[in-house]
Protein backbone atom coordinates (compact mmCIF):
# COMPACT_ATOMS: atom_id res chain seq x y z
CA UNK A 1 0.00 0.00 0.00
CA UNK A 2 1.63 3.37 -1.05
CA UNK A 3 0.23 5.06 2.09
CA UNK A 4 2.09 2.77 4.81
CA UNK A 5 5.38 3.36 2.26
CA UNK A 6 5.12 7.49 2.57
CA UNK A 7 4.25 6.70 6.27
CA UNK A 8 7.46 5.08 6.48
CA UNK A 9 9.57 7.90 3.96
CA UNK A 10 7.74 10.20 6.23
CA UNK A 11 9.40 8.65 8.98
CA UNK A 12 12.80 8.00 7.74
CA UNK A 13 13.07 11.30 6.41
CA UNK A 14 12.10 12.75 9.93
CA UNK A 15 14.96 10.65 11.34
CA UNK A 16 17.64 11.57 8.65
CA UNK A 17 16.81 15.71 8.44
CA UNK A 18 14.66 16.03 11.39
CA UNK A 19 10.75 17.47 12.02
CA UNK A 20 11.17 20.88 10.17
CA UNK A 21 10.20 23.48 11.90
CA UNK A 22 7.23 25.47 11.16
CA UNK A 23 8.18 29.44 10.29
CA UNK A 24 6.09 32.29 11.04
CA UNK A 25 3.26 32.53 8.57
CA UNK A 26 3.26 35.76 7.40
CA UNK A 27 0.64 37.22 5.08
CA UNK A 28 -1.07 35.25 2.44
CA UNK A 29 -0.55 37.87 -0.45
CA UNK A 30 3.30 38.33 0.52
CA UNK A 31 3.41 34.18 0.42
CA UNK A 32 1.99 34.26 -2.78
CA UNK A 33 4.00 37.08 -4.55
CA UNK A 34 7.19 34.96 -2.56
CA UNK A 35 5.77 31.75 -4.41
CA UNK A 36 5.14 33.80 -8.11
CA UNK A 37 9.04 34.83 -7.53
CA UNK A 38 10.12 31.19 -6.43
CA UNK A 39 9.42 29.64 -10.06
CA UNK A 40 12.32 28.27 -11.31
CA UNK A 41 14.71 30.01 -9.05
CA UNK A 42 16.54 29.61 -5.93
CA UNK A 43 15.14 31.04 -2.39
CA UNK A 44 17.69 33.68 -2.27
CA UNK A 45 17.01 35.16 -5.40
CA UNK A 46 13.54 34.92 -4.40
CA UNK A 47 14.23 37.14 -1.43
CA UNK A 48 15.99 39.61 -3.39
CA UNK A 49 13.41 40.18 -5.72
CA UNK A 50 10.86 40.15 -3.13
CA UNK A 51 13.11 42.98 -0.85
CA UNK A 52 14.00 44.68 -3.73
CA UNK A 53 9.97 45.20 -4.75
CA UNK A 54 9.28 45.84 -1.49
CA UNK A 55 11.69 48.90 -1.39
CA UNK A 56 10.53 50.12 -4.60
CA UNK A 57 7.22 49.86 -4.49
CA UNK A 58 5.78 51.17 -0.11
CA UNK A 59 2.58 49.76 -1.13
CA UNK A 60 0.46 46.66 -3.00
CA UNK A 61 -1.48 49.60 -4.85
CA UNK A 62 1.89 51.67 -5.48
CA UNK A 63 2.94 47.83 -7.40
CA UNK A 64 -0.29 47.31 -8.99
CA UNK A 65 -0.33 50.70 -10.87
CA UNK A 66 3.48 50.75 -11.66
CA UNK A 67 4.56 50.35 -14.93
CA UNK A 68 5.18 46.65 -15.59
CA UNK A 69 9.09 46.84 -17.09
CA UNK A 70 9.67 48.96 -13.85
CA UNK A 71 8.64 46.06 -11.84
CA UNK A 72 10.20 44.04 -13.99
CA UNK A 73 13.57 45.25 -13.41
CA UNK A 74 13.25 45.28 -9.62
CA UNK A 75 12.57 41.31 -9.90
CA UNK A 76 15.59 40.94 -12.18
CA UNK A 77 17.35 38.80 -9.66
CA UNK A 78 14.42 36.16 -9.48
CA UNK A 79 14.71 35.16 -13.42
CA UNK A 80 11.87 35.11 -15.77
CA UNK A 81 11.01 39.46 -14.53
CA UNK A 82 8.87 40.27 -17.60
CA UNK A 83 6.95 36.67 -16.80
CA UNK A 84 6.84 37.26 -13.29
CA UNK A 85 6.24 41.04 -13.51
CA UNK A 86 2.99 40.33 -15.36
CA UNK A 87 1.77 38.19 -13.40
CA UNK A 88 2.27 39.58 -10.11
CA UNK A 89 0.15 42.48 -11.31
CA UNK A 90 -2.34 40.65 -12.97
CA UNK A 91 -2.86 38.75 -9.22
CA UNK A 92 -2.80 41.84 -7.66
CA UNK A 93 -5.50 43.67 -9.99
CA UNK A 94 -7.85 40.47 -10.09
CA UNK A 95 -7.57 40.08 -5.99
CA UNK A 96 -8.37 44.19 -5.67
CA UNK A 97 -11.48 43.91 -8.37
CA UNK A 98 -12.46 40.36 -6.53
CA UNK A 99 -12.11 41.68 -3.04
CA UNK A 100 -11.73 44.91 -2.83
CA UNK A 101 -9.09 45.23 -0.53
CA UNK A 102 -5.08 43.57 -0.59
CA UNK A 103 -5.82 41.72 2.98
CA UNK A 104 -6.21 38.04 2.23
CA UNK A 105 -6.56 36.85 5.83
CA UNK A 106 -9.74 35.72 5.69
CA UNK A 107 -7.92 33.14 2.81
CA UNK A 108 -7.90 31.03 6.17
CA UNK A 109 -11.25 31.05 7.35
CA UNK A 110 -12.40 29.54 3.98
CA UNK A 111 -12.36 26.39 2.80
CA UNK A 112 -9.46 25.21 1.35
CA UNK A 113 -10.77 23.55 -1.47
CA UNK A 114 -12.74 26.84 -2.26
CA UNK A 115 -9.80 28.84 -2.22
CA UNK A 116 -7.97 25.96 -4.66
CA UNK A 117 -10.76 26.18 -6.81
CA UNK A 118 -10.89 30.54 -6.81
CA UNK A 119 -7.38 31.30 -6.86
CA UNK A 120 -6.45 28.26 -9.85
CA UNK A 121 -8.79 30.92 -12.17
CA UNK A 122 -5.97 33.24 -11.95
CA UNK A 123 -3.27 33.10 -15.00
CA UNK A 124 -0.16 32.09 -13.34
CA UNK A 125 -0.97 30.98 -10.19
CA UNK A 126 -1.43 26.64 -10.30
CA UNK A 127 -2.51 24.66 -7.73
CA UNK A 128 1.13 24.14 -6.12
CA UNK A 129 1.14 27.82 -5.79
CA UNK A 130 -2.05 28.44 -3.65
CA UNK A 131 -1.23 25.35 -1.75
CA UNK A 132 1.77 26.57 -0.98
CA UNK A 133 0.07 29.94 0.69
CA UNK A 134 -2.25 27.62 2.02
CA UNK A 135 0.43 25.29 3.61
CA UNK A 136 2.30 28.39 4.76
CA UNK A 137 -0.07 31.11 5.86
CA UNK A 138 -2.99 29.50 6.44
CA UNK A 139 -1.29 26.12 8.43
CA UNK A 140 -3.47 24.05 6.59
CA UNK A 141 -2.59 20.30 5.81
CA UNK A 142 -1.68 20.47 1.93
CA UNK A 143 1.15 18.67 0.12
CA UNK A 144 2.31 20.90 -2.36
CA UNK A 145 3.98 19.27 -5.37
CA UNK A 146 6.63 21.50 -6.78
CA UNK A 147 9.12 20.25 -8.85
CA UNK A 148 11.18 19.06 -6.53
CA UNK A 149 8.69 16.54 -4.48
CA UNK A 150 7.34 15.77 -8.56
CA UNK A 151 10.34 14.29 -9.23
CA UNK A 152 11.03 12.28 -6.08
CA UNK A 153 7.59 11.22 -5.99
CA UNK A 154 7.97 9.52 -9.57
CA UNK A 155 11.28 8.12 -8.64
CA UNK A 156 10.00 6.41 -5.60
CA UNK A 157 7.14 5.08 -7.71
CA UNK A 158 4.50 6.51 -5.81
CA UNK A 159 2.90 7.84 -9.02
CA UNK A 160 3.60 6.92 -12.61
CA UNK A 161 5.85 8.44 -14.63
CA UNK A 162 3.84 9.88 -16.97
CA UNK A 163 1.80 11.79 -13.75
CA UNK A 164 1.89 16.00 -14.22
CA UNK A 165 2.03 17.39 -11.11
CA UNK A 166 -1.27 18.56 -11.31
CA UNK A 167 -2.18 14.93 -11.26
CA UNK A 168 0.56 14.13 -8.79
CA UNK A 169 -0.55 16.76 -6.07
CA UNK A 170 -4.36 14.63 -6.56
CA UNK A 171 -2.83 11.42 -5.89
CA UNK A 172 -0.09 12.70 -3.54
CA UNK A 173 -3.10 14.08 -0.87
CA UNK A 174 -4.73 10.79 0.61
CA UNK A 175 -1.03 9.58 0.65
CA UNK A 176 0.63 11.79 3.29
CA UNK A 177 0.17 10.71 6.38
CA UNK A 178 -2.64 13.52 8.48
CA UNK A 179 -0.21 16.27 9.98
CA UNK A 180 2.70 15.35 8.44
CA UNK A 181 1.82 17.50 4.90
CA UNK A 182 4.76 20.53 5.91
CA UNK A 183 7.35 17.83 7.01
CA UNK A 184 7.13 15.41 4.25
CA UNK A 185 7.11 18.71 1.71
CA UNK A 186 9.79 20.06 3.62
CA UNK A 187 12.11 17.41 3.81
CA UNK A 188 11.58 16.57 0.16
CA UNK A 189 12.42 20.08 -0.83
CA UNK A 190 15.75 19.10 1.00
CA UNK A 191 16.33 15.70 -0.65
CA UNK A 192 15.95 17.11 -4.16
CA UNK A 193 17.96 20.20 -3.36
CA UNK A 194 20.98 17.93 -1.71
CA UNK A 195 20.91 14.24 -2.88
CA UNK A 196 17.59 13.44 -5.21
CA UNK A 197 18.79 15.73 -7.75
CA UNK A 198 17.57 16.05 -11.28
CA UNK A 199 20.89 15.03 -12.81
CA UNK A 200 22.77 12.20 -11.31
CA UNK A 201 21.11 12.08 -7.92
CA UNK A 202 23.19 10.65 -5.14
CA UNK A 203 21.34 7.57 -4.30
CA UNK A 204 24.36 6.17 -1.48
CA UNK A 205 23.60 8.89 0.48
CA UNK A 206 19.91 9.11 0.44
CA UNK A 207 18.29 8.14 3.66
CA UNK A 208 15.26 6.46 1.68
CA UNK A 209 17.25 4.53 -0.61
CA UNK A 210 15.85 1.55 1.04
CA UNK A 211 12.67 2.26 -0.58
CA UNK A 212 13.32 3.59 -3.57
CA UNK A 213 12.91 1.69 -6.63
CA UNK A 214 14.96 4.01 -8.68
CA UNK A 215 17.75 3.52 -5.96
CA UNK A 216 21.29 3.17 -8.13
CA UNK A 217 23.69 2.20 -5.66
CA UNK A 218 26.79 1.57 -7.52
S1 LIG B 1 17.33 6.49 -3.78
FE1 LIG B 1 18.06 7.89 -5.35
S2 LIG B 1 16.37 8.19 -6.77
FE2 LIG B 1 15.54 7.29 -4.90
S3 LIG B 1 14.87 9.03 -3.67
FE3 LIG B 1 16.94 8.54 -3.03
S4 LIG B 1 18.29 9.83 -4.28
FE4 LIG B 1 16.24 9.81 -5.23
Amino acid sequence: MHSNLVQQITTQLETAFGIPRRQEPGKPLDSLILTILSQSTNDRNRDAAYRQLVEQFPDWETLMNAPVEQVARAIRTAGLSNQKSARIQEALRWIYSTYHTFDLAFLCDMEPQQVIDTFMQLKGVGIKTISVVLMVTCGVDIFPVDTHVHRICKRLGLVPEKAGAEKTHHLMQPLVPKGKAYSLHMNFLKLGRTICKAQKPACRLCPISNLCPSAKME
